[in-house]
């Protein structure tokens, strides 16, 4: 008989409470697990650049302030901060001022892993001495640096504060899996299921509209945050095709060999079928029109650029030909993102089990998970409008 769950049921508790990427620095940790984000975030730097070129600059006497949402625990944000800072220096210095202080907010839910990331930070650069030594320092902060705990599905700064919002692979978090996936009575009940991805049409209208009501939450609490003249550069999971069902990436990552694992811990009799549809991941991968539909709706951000991007495969392994590897890169990928909600809502020792399985699996299909395995990021570029 399957062990009577005497966990949390993830369900029943407000995510925004208990949602984290794995912290620390083990082998499933996110900031050893982030690899592919980070070279993701690299090939669209560019794209960032035009967003920071349209930024409005101030007098410098007033300080520039940053900030990156969702930005965990690992490296990517401290290096994407320093981009951005950066960027603004030379524009400030192109125009023969010099650069204002700067302020950088690290911002995410408040079990993200804060201490982890305070010490990858690099140290605070002297402010006696000038700009140039301050930028000449190798591993040196130009910046004061403060983390930000709290959803952004609501507001965390005040008005008129922010002068660029940065946001990496986060947005496709849901505030909430949608009470009707986890309502037996309900049409939208994912039953056998732990993700939209396959699911019946009436699972991925609830997990649709749970994403565009998020989204709108989320503009409408930025337009009032950020500055004018300010603007927004966000990336989150995304899918080419029209139909929510097919999530891509995100549906291979968590509609396969994790959902077989699942199943395979149901049949072996470690969980029942019912504690098993009870856990849904809360994300959703949006498409090009699903994300525009909700800006456009909003209308206080006009669009400078919103268009899907391909980021490439999620993992990075040393030997592709090595099928243990690329097993155990997809395992520790995927419990670095979910190992959390999995360890809260069937206890750690099934949720080992659970990544020993879908370890297993994806060895066993190691070739087509590096040829299928690719994900596609929505990337917005939005300013605010004069009538915001
Ligand atoms: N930006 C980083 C990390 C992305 S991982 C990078 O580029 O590597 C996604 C992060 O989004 C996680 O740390 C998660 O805790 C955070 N997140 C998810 N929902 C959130 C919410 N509602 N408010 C704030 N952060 C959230």
């Amino acid at each position: 008989m399957a062990p009577k769950g005497d966990n949390v049921v993830v369900s029943n508790m407000k995510l925004e409470r208990m949602l984290s990427m794995k912290g620390g620095k083990g082998e499933s940790s996110y900031a050893n697990n982030s690899k592919a984000q980070a070279l993701h975030a690299r090939s669209m730097l560019h794209l960032l650049e035009e967003t920071l070129d349209g930024v409005q600059l101030n007098s410098p006497e007033v300080p520039f302030v940053v900030v990156d949402l969702g930005c965990s625990c690992g490296s990517n944000t401290i290096y994407i901060v320093d981009v951005i800072i950066k960027h603004i220096i030379k524009r400030y210095e192109a125009l023969g001022y010099e650069p204002p202080e700067f302020s950088a907010f690290f911002a995410d839910l408040p079990s993200n892993d804060f201490n982890t990331l305070f010490q990858l930070l690099p140290p605070l650069a002297n402010y006696g001495g000038s700009m140039e030594e301050c930028l000449a320092a190798n591993n040196h902060r130009s910046y004061f640096a403060a983390g930000v705990p709290g959803s952004f599905y609501r507001r965390l700064f005040p008005a008129r504060s922010i002068d660029v919002f940065h946001s990496a692979f986060s947005l496709h978090w849901l505030s909430q899996v949608p009470e009707s996936v986890l309502d037996k009575k309900s049409m939208a009940y994912n039953k056998g299921r732990v993700f939209i991805h396959g699911a019946d049409e009436s699972t991925a209208k609830a997990y649709r509209k749970q994403f565009q009501t998020d989204l709108a939450v989320f503009l409408r609490s930025r337009s009032q945050e950020v500055k004018r003249g300010g603007s927004m550069f966000l990336v989150c999971l995304g899918r080419t095709s029209v139909d929510p069902t097919d999530q891509g990436g995100a549906g291979l990552l968590f509609g396969t060999h994790f959902q077989d694992a699942w199943d395979d811990l149901v049949q072996e009799g470690l969980v029942s079928s019912e504690k098993r549809d009870n856990f849904n991941i809360p994300v959703y991968a949006p498409s090009l029109q699903d994300f525009k539909e909700v800006v456009e709706a909003d209308g206080s951000f006009s669009i400078n650029k919103l268009e899907v991007f391909k980021g490439g495969s999620p993992l990075v392994v040393s030997q592709p030909d090595d099928a243990a590897e690329v097993g155990r890169a997809l395992a520790n990928c995927c419990r670095s993102v979910s190992g959390v909600l999995v360890d809260a809502h069937i206890g750690d020792r099934f949720s080992e089990e659970l990544f020993l399985r879908v370890e297993r699996r994806a060895t066993s299909h190691a070739k087509d998970l590096l040829e299928q395995l690719q994900f596609f990021h929505i990337v917005a570029s939005l300013s605010l409008t004069n009538a915001a």
